[in-house]
């Protein structure tokens, strides 16, 4: 069979970037802002939507990822250098470095990607610019004009001031990279975001770090102890949520026809034809029983009927959230799993009760799903949500007792087992008739005790051959509870099996565990 040889032929690509820092410091302020700034304003008005990220095409292509969450989604595991190609560690010149500066210095360190400083709140009259530099510095962060080379900008996320110089280094930084692609090859990236719309179901924003995403492309994503999951490419949209024939490395993607949803962190790939994509599938399945990554529980193989809640973490600051996933982890039981679903700094907003009713699995029941929010409040609507979706919110300021919530929520999840007790036996000695279509039989307790209103199996020669029910016990002619060993008994009992004098009769109580 002869093969068309594909010539490869790399070419540059826009950089991603994220922007981490502090709580506070000004990362979404500094993100509004370029967004309103230097999107084509025709275009602006498409962004409304949700969606994770976004490409900036003045003066520079330049991708930004936006999820609320990004500083925790790049501190899991270094999962960031997959992501994005540079970082800015936005430190704000009125408060200086702070724990989640630290936090972020060593995931940046951690995925190997160069990183540009921005001191930012520069117009506050507190800030202290010098300060802040030397604050840097005793973190080892040695920045232009202050003993090192780490590129420094310093401006204001709210008025505007000196953005553009940021937009210029990050282009100086990435024509220094030249971060390549290659347009001919399969899609290749990483899963950002997974929203569930009304309409059209799920959606996933990925970010494209390799060739080219076409309308109609089979697409998996796998994520290590998870197996994949799969979407015949129905609607391919840009960032503005517009729909698009194809769309390729550094671009943002919003992909639509997914057979349920992907994990967030999970890379992906796309297949021409459904054959090669299945077999990704299997690939991915086979492979999904060894080692866990990326805030996914290391959970037992389990029996197919076996439970799994998906439960989605939301934490004040970013360190929070690995402590949760952390506590989280020790409580998966044989039977119920847990499997965190996103992990994101902020507020429960209405847009994790979607995500959270969207990946009840097991029993596409949204009541399966939960939210374990740590340090933060609940947005109103996010509430009004929950309450109409069954899904469970619950937050708490002391990680333990969020602990001690899911474990009784574990508990009440376990599917209970009825379990017969036997509790004693007694052999029928007579049979006197039918009374209303109950049986008055006559006999001897032998082993333990026999309690009125129980259940019994019925032996005859050491074969089990009915069950019956006891309606009424009685010690000469008085009614009674219950009848020791070794003692003579009437009784009135249901059974279908006409009952004879010989049989044993052993008495049980199902026990619910
Ligand atoms: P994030 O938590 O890092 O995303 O921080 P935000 O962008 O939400 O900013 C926190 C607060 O600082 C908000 O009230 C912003 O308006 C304010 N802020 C952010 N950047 C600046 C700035 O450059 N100057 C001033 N004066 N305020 C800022």
């Amino acid at each position: 069979m002869n093969k068309k040889v594909i010539q490869s032929k790399t070419v540059t690509r826009a950089p991603i970037v994220v922007i981490m820092g502090h709580i506070d410091h000004g990362k979404s302020t500094l993100l509004d802002h370029i967004r309103k700034s230097n999107i084509v304003a025709s275009e602006a008005g498409g962004i409304t939507q949700a969606v994770s990220a976004y490409e900036v095409s003045e003066p520079y292509k330049i991708t930004f990822i936006d999820t609320p969450g990004h500083a925790a989604f790049c501190g899991m595991r270094g999962r960031c250098a997959e992501i994005a190609d540079i970082a800015v560690l936005i430190v704000s010149a009125e408060d200086g470095v702070k724990p989640q500066t630290v936090e972020a210095l060593k995931a940046i360190h951690q995925s190997e990607i160069p990183f540009i400083v921005a001191i930012n709140k520069i117009d506050r009259p507190t800030a202290n610019i010098e300060r802040t530099k030397q604050q840097l510095a005793e973190i080892e962060v040695l920045v232009e004009g202050y003993g090192g080379t780490i590129p420094v900008v310093m401006l204001s996320a709210k008025t505007g001031e000196n953005i553009s110089d940021l937009l210029e280094m990050i282009n100086l930084v990435a024509e220094l990279e030249d971060f390549q692609m290659d347009p001919k090859l399969p899609g290749e990236g990483v899963v950002l975001e997974t929203n569930l719309c009304p309409k059209t179901g799920v959606a996933a924003t990925l970010i494209i770090k390799n060739g080219t995403v076409n309308l109609g492309d089979w697409l998996v994503a796998t994520s290590p102890n998870e197996g994949g999951t799969l979407a015949k490419i129905k609607r391919l949209n840009n960032f503005l949520g517009q729909a698009e024939l194809k769309l390729s490395a550094s671009s943002p993607a919003q992909v639509i026809g997914w057979n349920e949803p992907p994990t967030v962190g999970a890379t992906f790939k796309t297949y021409r034809n459904k054959k090669d994509a299945e077999q990704a599938m299997m690939e991915a399945k086979n492979g999904s029983a060894r080692g866990s990554t990326l805030g996914i529980l290391k959970v037992e193989p389990r029996a197919p009927n076996a439970i799994e809640i998906p439960i989605l973490i939301k934490a004040a600051v970013a360190g929070s959230l690995d402590a949760m996933e952390h506590e989280i982890n020790k409580l998966s039981t044989a039977v119920v799993g847990l499997k965190i679903i996103q992990r994101d700094v902020g507020q429960v907003t209405e847009n994790d009760v979607k995500l959270a009713a969207g990946s009840s699995r097991s029993s596409g029941d949204s009541r399966d799903s939960l939210i374990l929010g740590f340090n933060v409040k609940i947005d109103k609507s996010a509430a009004e949500l929950a309450e109409k979706l069954g899904v469970k919110i619950v937050t708490d300021e002391i990680i333990y007792k969020l602990s001690e919530w899911l474990e009784i929520e574990i508990a009440h999840r376990t599917p209970t087992q009825e379990i017969e007790q036997s509790l004693g036996r007694a052999k029928l000695l007579k049979i006197f008739g039918d009374s209303k279509g109950k049986q008055i039989i006559g006999g001897a307790v032998t082993e333990g005790h026999i309690v009125d209103s129980k259940l019994f199996k019925i032996w005859r020669r050491e074969t089990e051959i009915g069950r019956g029910k006891i309606t009424e016990l009685q010690q000469q002619k008085i009614k009674v509870k219950e009848v020791p060993q070794d003692s003579q008994f009437g009784a009135l009992v249901e059974a279908k099996v006409t009952l004879a004098a010989g049989d044993m009769l052993e008495v049980f109580d199902l026990v619910t565990k």
